[in-house]
């Protein structure tokens, strides 16, 4: 295992011991639920939308490691961000996992400890629930997202 892959490690037991944002918001302006069913993965996330900006973000739910590490990193990223920079980082995101290599470290960011997860197929999926639940909430959708 190399020193970057276990720095990665690191990053994701900490999220997932030490969730950031990981509590209900009654502010919220927005409520989206995101479920993986197969791995069972199930999170609600909440949005407090001040105009183009996300004011405040949180998430609640349970899952795997990755799953909850990946929403609270995705909360921690996403706080105080406008929703085109909060989409740009989702479609970083979604080109990392899906085996994207071209990503500078730059434009990477935090995002980069899941810069493993593309090689193992069933996980893609826990890592991009929160994101996808993200992007369904700034689209104004208020349902269930399932990756599925
Ligand atoms: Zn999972």
């Amino acid at each position: 295992m190399s020193d970057l892959r276990e720095l990665y490690q690191q990053v994701i037991l900490d999220h997932n011991r030490n969730p950031r944002n990981f509590h209900e918001l009654p502010a919220a302006t927005r409520k989206v639920e995101g479920y993986n069913p197969l791995c069972g993965d199930h999170y609600t996330i909440y949005l407090d939308l001040d105009g183009e900006t996300i004011r405040d973000v949180a998430f609640v739910g349970s899952g795997c490691a990755i799953s909850k590490a990946s929403a609270s990193v995705m909360s921690s990223m996403v706080k105080g961000k406008s929703r085109d920079e909060a989409d740009a980082l989702f479609e970083r995101f979604h080109r990392l996992v899906t085996g994207d290599s071209s990503l500078s470290a730059d434009e990477l960011g935090k995002l980069a400890a899941f810069s493993g997860v593309s090689e193992f197929p069933a996980r893609v999926k826990c890592a991009s629930l929160a994101w996808h639940t993200l992007h369904t909430a700034l689209a104004g959708a208020e349902n269930v997202v399932s990756t599925e």
